[in-house]
C-alpha cells in the first residue's frame, strides 16, 4: 500500500514581539498557516519567551502546523557577532535558561550604554522609549532602531543603523556575548540542534568565511543556514557545497521579523540537492 506523503513546508528562523518581530506569536502562527509552512521555528535573539503563546494558539485555532521551539544566540568570535540558532529545543534547561538570562542582562546593559552615547550626540532619553517598544522583550538595536526613525533621526530604517547603530557608529556599543561554544554546549544540553545562522551575511572574505564553518563544526555545531529568502545568485550552492564538505547539515529559514515586501515566511526556502536537511531524523 502507498502511503500519502504530505509536502512539508519548513521556515526554522523567524522573530516575534519577544524580540525584535513586529507580529505576537499569535499574529506570526496564523501568517506561517496562511503563508503554506507546515513547519515553523520560531527564533528569537536569546529568548524562548514567545513559544509558549505561539504553541497555545496553534491548538486553540487547531492550526494544521507544527512549532520548532528554536532560539537565535548572539555570540563572539574573533570580535565579530556571529548568529547560532538552537532548533528543536527542550525548554526549561537550566544551562541554556541560564546561558539566555545572561545574554538579556547584557542586551540591557548595553541599550543603556547606547543610550549614554546617544545623549552625547544630543539624542536624549532613548532609553525609556527603546524599552517601550521592547515591551518586555529581549532589547535589541531593532529597537534603538524604531526610536531613531520615529524622531526623524534618519528617513530609513536602514538609515538609521548606517549612521548610529552599526559598528563604529555613534551609538554604537561593543557587545558581551557568550562565545560559539557556550551557545553549542548550552543548545545541546536542551537536546537541540546548533545551526550557523545566515554565513552569508557577515560580509567575510570565504577565507574567512570557511575559517568560521570549520570552527563551528569542530565546536561540536551541526548545520549551516543554507537557504534564506533572499541571497546572492550562486551563495545558496555555495554554502551547500560547504557544509557537505564540513559534514555540518542544512538548514533554511526566512528570518522573518514583520511583513514587508522583500521577506516573507516560508518564501524561496529550499535545498540544493546532496545536502542532509536538519529535520532528516525529525518526526
Ligand atoms: P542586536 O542583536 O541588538 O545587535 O540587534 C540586531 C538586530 O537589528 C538584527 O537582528 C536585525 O533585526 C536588526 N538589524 C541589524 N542591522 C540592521 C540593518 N543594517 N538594517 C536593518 N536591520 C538591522
Ligand atoms: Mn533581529
Ligand atoms: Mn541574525
Ligand atoms: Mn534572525
Amino acid at each position: 500500500m502507498v502511503k500519502d506523503e504530505i509536502t512539508l513546508m519548513y521556515d526554522l528562523h523567524s522573530h516575534t514581539t519577544a524580540s525584535d518581530g513586529g507580529l505576537t506569536p499569535e499574529q506570526l502562527v496564523q501568517r506561517a498557516q496562511r503563508m503554506g509552512v507546515t513547519v515553523l521555528a520560531i527564533t528569537d535573539h536569546d529568548s524562548v519567551a514567545g513559544l509558549a503563546a505561539a504553541q497555545a494558539e496553534i491548538q486553540r485555532a487547531g492550526l494544521a502546523l507544527c512549532l520548532i521551539n528554536g532560539v537565535e544566540i548572539s555570540t563572539l568570535w574573533q570580535d565579530m557577532e556571529i548568529h547560532l540558532l538552537g532548533l528543536k529545543l527542550q525548554t526549561g534547561q537550566p544551562l541554556l535558561e541560564h546561558l539566555l538570562a545572561q545574554q538579556r542582562d547584557s542586551r540591557y546593559q548595553r541599550a543603556q550604554l547606547i543610550a549614554a552615547r546617544l545623549e552625547k550626540a544630543n539624542i536624549t532619553n532613548t532609553l525609556p522609549d527603546a524599552l517601550e517598544y521592547a515591551a518586555g522583550g529581549a532589547i535589541t538595536r531593532a529597537h534603538f532602531a524604531r526610536v531613531l526613525l520615529q524622531r526623524g533621526c534618519a528617513d530609513s530604517y536602514a538609515g538609521v543603523f548606517k549612521k548610529y547603530l552599526a559598528r563604529g557608529k555613534t551609538g554604537y556599543v561593543p557587545p558581551q556575548w557568550c562565545t560559539m561554544a557556550q551557545a553549542i554546549t548550552a543548545i545541546h544540553q536542551a537536546q537541540g540542534v546548533a545551526v550557523l545562522a545566515h554565513p552569508g551575511r557577515y560580509k567575510l572574505t570565504a577565507k574567512w568565511l570557511k575559517r568560521l564553518i570549520t570552527q563551528f563544526a569542530d565546536e561540536g555545531g551541526d548545520g549551516l543556514e543554507v537557504a534564506q529568502c533572499q541571497q546572492a545568485p550562486g551563495e545558496r550552492n555555495q554554502l551547500a557545497r560547504y557544509a557537505i564538505q564540513s559534514g555540518l547539515m542544512a538548514s533554511q529559514g526566512s528570518d522573518f521579523h514583520q511583513p514587508c515586501p522583500w521577506i516573507e515566511l516560508g518564501r524561496n526556502l529550499w535545498l540544493p540537492a546532496g545536502v542532509e536537511p536538519v529535520w532528516r531524523d525529525w518526526r
